[in-house]
């Protein structure tokens, strides 16, 4: 029989009025839902989610009825939203676990519709379970976005999944097996927008117990900020049966061990000495081999420290190289890059929209600016100042026709957001709905 002990803490933080997140906490299933919708609908549509998986589950404990839970839950939400006038629109992720028998052996049954994550802690090294359903994160999965810029990307909340805005919902669903000293995490983005994985990893290394470890973790989210609502459950394996055990003997019994191979090189490695007491090293044979195994744990240490203050560098020089929009032209057309002319580094700026404007329709007096990149705080900014162009073009004859009339676009001013009139922009390439 596997045994669990769990701990939970969720939070409305430090900007929200409403905390529109729900919980469930009842052994052996648990989840976390973030509602969405305005004020009082989500936290409906999060109720809805997880009344409705704790009661389908209740009466079957299989995995394929955890899934079908979460159907159920689309289709409750889903009604509800229609009855309702005032609850039109909301949805709701899901994230779950829950403890099932297959094959008579115990399986953690894992599903997930949204943004919110499930991660496993296993021999101190953290693991996302899950896949975000979003915008950011697609990009992410089929490359068009770095992991870095989909963290800070403007559009990273907008989901591609959600429970009850369409009839029908795809479930992600999978099993892991659980071993003793696993520990399971379930978060809304309250938490991941907040504090990073590996400072979600150390809280969870320090604190033995689950509950001190979720209030912990929430208690960080909020100081750094608390932008959002945040909830987390920490789960964790306390008995698995001997699984691990089993599982471990298994791989001793077969005839290539790994653990004396490991020592064997380690103790090569070590520089041969001079040893003035040959009789005596002789005698304690074992002891030496653990010197250089340490030696080696340390170095190993040092490095990956290295390397995370450089990856800590990296990133921000990325943040300062890609926090930026620029208006220049890119194959005869005025085009709205990110990141900064000429780029940084390795930070080349990309092309993220472009326009319907050609080089020669921009007037003379904006030619040099535009050529040489016009630098935007936002992309907001950038496209502000590229309907500025276009309301200057309509009303300047093209560069050269007739040098007196020039002047007429002093009237238009420059590329400050906000100016009224104008045509509309056209319609982005760039996809930034949900589709
Ligand atoms: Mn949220």
């Amino acid at each position: 029989m596997t045994a669990l002990r769990w701990g939970a803490a969720t939070d409305v933080g430090r900007v929200r009025t409403n905390n529109e997140d729900s919980l469930l906490v009842e052994s052996p299933v648990f989840a976390v839902a973030d509602g969405m919708g305005g004020p009082a609908a989500g936290e409906v549509a999060s109720a809805i989610a997880v009344a409705t998986l704790k009661a389908t589950f209740a009466a079957d404990h299989s995995r394929d009825a955890l899934a079908d839970a979460v159907r159920r839950a689309n289709d409750a939400i889903f009604d509800r939203a229609r009855e309702d006038p005032a609850l039109r629109g909301m949805g709701t992720t899901l994230t779950a676990v829950a403890l099932v028998e297959e094959d008579e052996d115990d399986v953690l049954a894992v599903v997930n519709v949204g943004d919110s994550r499930a991660y496993r802690m296993r021999d101190g090294e953290l693991e996302q379970l899950t896949d975000d359903h979003s915008l950011v994160e697609e990009m992410v999965r089929t490359g068009r976005l770095t992991p870095d810029e989909a963290s800070i990307h403007p559009q990273r909340h907008i989901l591609t999944r959600a429970l009850g805005v369409q009839p029908d919902v795809e479930v992600d669903c999978f099993g892991v097996t659980p071993f003793v000293g696993d520990r399971y995490l379930l978060a809304s983005d309250g938490l991941m927008n907040e504090v990073a994985d590996h400072e979600i990893a150390s809280i969870l290394r320090r604190h033995h117990d689950p509950d001190d470890a979720a209030h912990e973790l929430v208690h960080l989210a909020r100081t750094n900020g608390g932008s959002d609502n945040i909830t987390v459950v920490v789960v964790d394996v306390v008995d698995d049966d001997d699984r691990a055990a089993r599982a471990s003997a298994a791989v001793a019994a077969t005839p290539v061990a790994p653990r004396p191979v490991e020592r064997d090189i380690a103790v090569a490695a070590k520089p041969p000495q001079p040893e003035p007491r040959a009789p005596e090293a002789v005698e304690s044979a074992t002891p030496p081999a653990r010197r250089p195994r340490r030696i080696t744990v340390k170095s190993v240490v040092f490095v990956l420290a290295l390397l995370l203050v450089l990856a800590g560098a990296l990133a921000a020089i990325g943040f300062y190289a890609r926090g930026a929009y620029y208006v220049g032209i890119d194959d005869a057309t005025v085009v709205i890059y990110q990141g900064r002319p000429g780029g940084l580094l390795w930070f080349k700026p990309t092309v993220k929209q472009r326009t319907d404007l050609g080089e020669a329709d921009v007037p003379p007096a904006y030619v040099d600016d535009v050529r040489a990149g016009k630098e935007e705080s936002s992309l907001a900014a950038a496209r502000a100042y590229v309907r500025n162009l276009r309301q200057a073009a309509a009303t300047t004859p093209p560069a050269g026709a007739d040098p007196g009339a020039t002047s007429t676009t002093t009237g238009t001013g420059t590329g400050t957001p906000g100016q009224p009139g104008g045509t509309p922009t056209p319609t982005p390439t760039t996809a930034s709905q949900i589709p």
